[in-house]
């Protein structure tokens, strides 16, 4: 086709655009000094933990350089569109600290000069530079019926594969005159713009992504779909066209993209653009039950949606500060070093991406929370717990209001100090770890006697409940809790060899029972403060129950 042609060709598929200039002019370049980055969730889904590591990594890097960092709804799939998953994905990234500066803030609401910010919005935008394309000479119309499903997509992959293994992928309507295309078009035939590729895909160029390195990248030779038969953009088109206009410098983004890097390195060049800089960031994975590793599933795995955390009760400082450990592998030695600082302080680098795909660890995750809340006082653990509950934990709101002291007073025990207490990972678990100071407590009592001697034990806790004073400190409980339980033969290991016909249990049996009376539980903050918190009429109470169900076991 002459010029001229291609020119009419623009006009007839596209026409009344503006020229592409007009937005080039209207979106100048910004004036930030640092970074111009951006999230682009597609709201098919809700907001899934691998993007909320993404925004971390946007967030502080347009922090760090003095940059901005955007949100743009990539919403151009409206048959998967989730209402109001947009809108929750601000929402999360807002809740998580790391509010974008500018760009979609949920339904009809956004702020800055580059909008708009949602793709859906953008169509007039698309066709202009889809007429720019066209007119010269890199994009034609394509009235080949569209696949439709993934298997038939995938037929007919397999028969060009077997036709050639080239990846050059010239499409036949390329070859359409435009007298052709005229009579189709007039002819009322739906289309579909695909790009013209000028590329051989036997070539190779060297191409630096900002994580990955260095690594050599064959040239694009497919023709792509660019727009589809409705008019909308796919990723690729909207992409270039977007990141361009909004002014970003680097794309970060999932390294799922990797593999579609040469169409848009082709694409932007057939606009006369720069590539931009590419950041493909690693996967976060986990083990499946046979120990593979496999990417977070939205179907399978609950906590792919962040808001599993929420609900859980994880406080944010944790969620982000594990998330950092995930992103750059430095960042353990810097907070060992720097137990103290935010973690804005930490010398974030995209650079310092790992390649390799991280596995999410609930342990280590929950291992970093209980240290998080270990820096809490009580006073701001419980706001915390009252404030989650009343949205997550409506039912037992009330409770944890009615019973402020006592929960105040257990989470203040082993608090502060140079080795904290740690037990507790996120605020859910808090009301079953400590019932035993609630009202209305039942335990359960169960427990293996193993070596203990069941009618001593029943002596010994009957001795100790009927002489149930309030000690006045830890060492002079324990002392009293001893004496008594020697009495009964409950020995150190020590005398217990010397004399191992005396031997009723171990003198920390006599202790772990009266631990399982008053708490039901092997385990515990210190029993003593417990007690004093539970008073000696409740710890009596406790203590008979124990002593009842002994006797009938
Ligand atoms: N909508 C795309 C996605 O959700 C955005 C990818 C990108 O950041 O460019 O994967």
């Amino acid at each position: 086709m002459t010029e001229n042609e291609f020119k009419e060709l623009a006009d007839l598929l596209y026409p009344n655009v503006r020229d592409i200039d007009y937005y080039v002019n209207k979106y100048p370049p910004r004036q930030a000094i640092g970074e111009v980055t951006r999230l682009g969730p597609s709201p098919t889904g809700f907001l899934h933990i691998g993007q909320l590591y993404q925004s971390l990594a946007h967030r502080l890097l347009a922090n760090r350089t003095n940059g901005i960092f955007y949100l743009r709804l990539e919403d151009t799939d409206s048959k998967r569109e989730i209402d109001e998953a947009g809108a929750i994905a601000y929402e999360m990234l807002n809740y998580y600290g790391l509010t974008p500066d500018e760009g979609y803030r949920g339904k009809e609401q956004e702020i800055g000069d580059y909008g708009p910010y949602e793709q859906s919005k953008r169509l007039e935008i698309y066709h202009a530079f889809a007429h720019y394309l066209i007119k010269r000479g890199r994009a034609f119309p394509c009235f080949c019926k569209p696949k439709k499903d993934k298997e038939e997509i995938q037929k007919s992959r397999n028969e060009e594969l077997e036709q050639s293994d080239e990846l050059t992928l010239h499409d036949p309507c390329r070859n359409l005159t435009l007298e052709e295309i005229k009579t189709k078009i007039k002819a009322n035939n739906p289309f579909a713009l695909r790009l013209l590729s000028v590329g051989n895909s036997e070539h190779t160029h060297k191409f630096r992504d900002a994580i990955k390195g260095e690594k050599d990248l064959r040239e694009n030779a497919k023709d792509d779909v660019l727009i589809k038969s409705n008019g909308v953009p796919v990723y690729s088109f909207a992409h270039i066209v977007d990141d361009t206009l909004m002014r970003s410098s680097i794309i970060v983004r999932g390294q799922e993209w990797y593999q579609s890097l040469p169409v848009h390195i082709e694409l932007a060049m057939a606009f006369g653009f720069k590539p931009f800089k590419y950041a493909h960031t690693p996967n976060i994975c986990i083990l499946d039950e046979n120990g593979n590793k496999r990417k977070i599933s939205k179907r399978k795995d609950a906590f792919a949606d962040v808001r599993f955390f929420i609900k859980k009760g994880y406080p944010v400082e944790a969620i982000l500060e594990y998330l950092l450990t995930l992103l750059n592998s430095d960042f353990e030695i810097w907070r060992k070093n720097n137990p103290n600082k935010s973690i804005e302080e930490f010398p974030f680098e995209i650079k310092k991406i790992g390649v390799t795909n991280p596995l999410f660890d609930f342990l280590k995750l929950n291992d970093i929370s209980k240290t998080i809340i270990s820096k809490f006082s009580a006073e701001e653990v419980y706001k915390n717990l009252y404030t989650w509950s009343k949205i997550w934990n409506k039912e037992n709101s009330k409770t944890i209001k009615e019973n402020k002291q006592n929960l105040i007073d257990i989470l203040s025990i082993n608090r502060g100090g140079e080795r904290p207490r740690k037990d507790i990972a996120y605020y859910s678990e808090i009301l079953d770890l400590y019932k035993y100071v609630l009202p209305n407590f039942k335990p359960n009592y169960q427990f293996e006697l193993g070596q203990v001697d069941k009618s001593k034990l029943i002596e010994f806790l009957v001795d100790y409940s009927d002489h149930l004073t309030q000690e006045k400190d830890n060492q002079t409980w324990f002392e009293n809790l001893k004496n008594i339980a020697c009495k009964y033969n409950f020995v150190d290991n020590k005398t217990y060899k010397q004399n191992p016909s005396i031997y009723s249990g171990n003198i920390a049996d006599a202790s772990k029972f009266v631990r399982i009376a008053i708490t039901d539980r092997s385990d515990s903050p210190e029993l003593y403060s417990i007690m004093k918190i539970l008073g000696i009429i409740e710890c009596k109470n406790r203590l008979n129950a124990l002593i009842s169900t002994l006797k009938n076991k």
